[in-house]
C-alpha cells in the first residue's frame, strides 16, 4: 500500500535530505519514524502526501504513482490519506465542526451526511460537546483531537502524523496515543514521526530510524534507542 524505492530528495539549496530510501508498509501497520532533528523525517512525510516530489526514485501510495501523477490527481491521492501536524493547523475562523466538515463539503457531500460524519468522528475523539467551539477556545490536546477527527473523517487508509504530540504534555500525549491506537485497531495504517522516547518504548510498534537521510534501522516492536 505504501512503497518507496531508491528515493532521493535534494532541496534546491543542494541539501540532500533523503538518500536511497527503500521502504514498504502494509495496510494496518503502525510505524514510528524516529531520528535526530534534521535526519529527514519531515521530508519523508512530505513526500508521502506529495507536498514534495522526489528528486529520483519511485513512490507508490494507495495505488497512486506519486512521480508520474498529474497535479490535478493530487487531491484524489490526498483523499486516501489523513495528515496530522505538530501545530494542529486548524482554521481559526471556523468552528470545530466546520474544520472537520470542510473537506467533505469540498467533495460535495450533503449537509446531513456531513453532520452525521462530523458527529461520529467527534465522538471517536471524545469531543462531542465541542462542535460549535472555535479552536482558540480549546486546549492543545483538544485541538489535536480535532485535527485527528478532521484527518479521519474521510476514512483514509493511511493516517500520517508528523510529531503529533510535540507540543503536548505527557498526560495529554497519552490520550492522543490512545486515539491513534484505536484508529489503528480499526485497520487504518499509522505512520508517525516522533521524538518521544516514552511513547515508542511503552507502545511498541515497528520503528524506522533515519539518520542523515538514510534508513539505519527497521525493527518490529523496536525501542526508541537501539542497543548495539
Ligand atoms: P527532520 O524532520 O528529521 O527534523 P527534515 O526532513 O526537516 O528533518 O530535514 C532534513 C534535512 O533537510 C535538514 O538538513 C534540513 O535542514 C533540510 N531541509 C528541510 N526542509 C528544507 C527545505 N525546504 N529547503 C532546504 N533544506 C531543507
Ligand atoms: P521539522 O523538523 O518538524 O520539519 P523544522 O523546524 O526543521 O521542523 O522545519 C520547519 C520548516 O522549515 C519545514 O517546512 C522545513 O521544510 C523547513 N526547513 C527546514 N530546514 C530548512 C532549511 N535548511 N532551509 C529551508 N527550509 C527549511
Amino acid at each position: 500500500m505504501l512503497k518507496l524505492l531508491n528515493v532521493e530528495k535534494r532541496y534546491d539549496n543542494g541539501v540532500s535530505a533523503l538518500k536511497n530510501v527503500t521502504l514498504t508498509v502494509e495496510q494496518g501497520e503502525f510505524v514510528y519514524l524516529v531520528g535526530h532533528s534534521g535526519a529527514g523525517k519531515s521530508t519523508l512525510i512530505k513526500l508521502m502526501y506529495r507536498e514534495l516530489v522526489p528528486t529520483s526514485g519511485f513512490i507508490q501510495i494507495n495505488n497512486f504513482d506519486l512521480r508520474q501523477m498529474k497535479e490535478r490527481q493530487v487531491p484524489q491521492l490526498r483523499r486516501t490519506l489523513g495528515v496530522v501536524f505538530q501545530d494542529f493547523k486548524l482554521l481559526p475562523k471556523m468552528t470545530v465542526g466546520e474544520n472537520i466538515g470542510y473537506a467533505l463539503q469540498v467533495i460535495g457531500k450533503s449537509d446531513s451526511e456531513i453532520k452525521e460524519a462530523v458527529e461520529q468522528v467527534l465522538n471517536d475523539v471524545g469531543l462531542e460537546k465541542q462542535a460549535d467551539h472555535f479552536p482558540n477556545e480549546l486546549s492543545g490536546g483538544q485541538q489535536q483531537r480535532v485535527a485527528i477527527a478532521r484527518a479521519i473523517v474521510n476514512r483514509p487508509k493511511i493516517l500520517i502524523a508528523d510529531e503529533p504530540t510535540g507540543n503536548l504534555d505527557p498526560q495529554t500525549t497519552e490520550g492522543i496515543m490512545d486515539i491513534l491506537q484505536r484508529i489503528n485497531n480499526r485497520g487504518t495504517t499509522i505512520i508517525m514521526a516522533t521524538h518521544n522516547q516514552q511513547i515508542v518504548d511503552e507502545l511498541p510498534h515497528r520503528v524506522i530510524e533515519i539518520s542523515e537521510g538514510q534508513i539505519i534501522r527497521d525493527e518490529q516492536g523496536g525501542q526508541y534507542t537501539h542497543e548495539l
